[in-house]
């Protein structure tokens, strides 16, 4: 059995810089390729064989993008053209979901993916002194989310929220998710009918919908904060990693994943709360 092999390739002969999206279609298209070369390559993986003509799974990195001259104290300058807000969760490493290599992507990771004040000053850094290099914001949220579980399962028995049990930094980021799991109760509700609460499904549903609800939510904000600080042409999108197919994309549900072109996706974040609300209902119809 051959190993399979995902690759940061650098040639020591090649000094250029590598080219960056130069704007935001671009930049959104270069994630989503990225993202089908590591979904391929975990695909290999679960297989447990390359077969021949398959491909390699290559990030090319340009030397000059993380420091490399081979005189002189260069050190290269920060110039991603994404920020990234992800779930700390191990199982999602964002530069590789990505196909991403150094000084691509500004990663702003936290459990939850939810946007406390510190998340939005690495984020407004971003936007401003950035500025220059970055096209595209993406909030990404994730299959199996723990701490959108944790959320749920405390807005469906709300005595387990109160305990002392729970730190303060956990319950700071619950409160963040609440909304997005409140809207998603209410979306399920809406479509499913008042007995929602009642179906053997209804929790898994109402998960599944508040992570996808989470991300949008906080792309949302990050829209709206662009919208006032900064340049109409950066682009913010969202999506869902699926930890099974390995594909981000927003809708989430994946039934046919070998119909890869379909299923990588990242969607624009809403542009009020009346399409954030629809997305609620979408996703309840969905989930049925
Ligand atoms: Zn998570």
């Amino acid at each position: 059995m051959k190993t399979i092999d995902y690759i940061y390739r650098f040639d020591p002969k090649n000094t250029s810089v590598k080219v960056p999206p130069s704007d935001a279609e671009k930049a959104k298209h270069e994630l989503e390729v990225g993202n089908r070369m590591f979904a391929d390559w975990m695909m290999s993986c679960q297989h447990g064989s390359l077969m021949p003509g398959d491909p390699h799974y290559v990030i090319e990195c340009a030397g000059l993008n993380f420091g490399h001259k081979p005189t002189g104290d260069y050190v290269p300058r920060q110039d991603p053209f994404a920020i990234v807000i992800g779930c700390s969760d191990a199982r999602v490493p964002i530069e590789m979901v990505f196909g991403q290599g150094f000084n691509e992507l500004f990663v702003v990771r936290v459990a939850g993916n939810v946007l406390a004040d510190e998340c939005w000053g690495s984020i407004d850094y971003a936007l401003t002194e950035l500025s220059e290099s970055v096209k595209l914001v993406v909030v990404m949220g994730h299959s199996g989310c723990g701490a959108v579980t944790a959320a749920v399962d405390a807005y469906l028995d709300p005595k387990k929220y109160s305990l002392n049990v729970m730190s303060l930094g956990v319950k700071s980021i619950l409160r963040h998710i609440f909304v997005s799991v409140h809207r998603a109760a209410m979306g399920l509700q809406e479509v499913w009918g008042p007995d929602a609460p009642n179906s053997p499904s209804y929790r898994s549903a109402l998960i599944e919908s508040a992570v996808c609800l989470n991300a949008a939510a906080a792309a949302q904000s990050v829209r709206a904060a662009n919208d006032r600080i900064r340049h109409a042409e950066v682009r913010v999108l969202y999506g869902v990693y699926d930890l099974r197919s390995h594909h981000v994309c927003m809708p989430p549900i994946c039934t046919h994943v070998s119909d890869r072109d379909t299923h990588i996706n990242l969607a624009d974040a809403p542009n009020d709360a009346a399409e954030f609300e629809a997305l609620a209902r979408e996703m309840a119809v969905r989930l049925k």
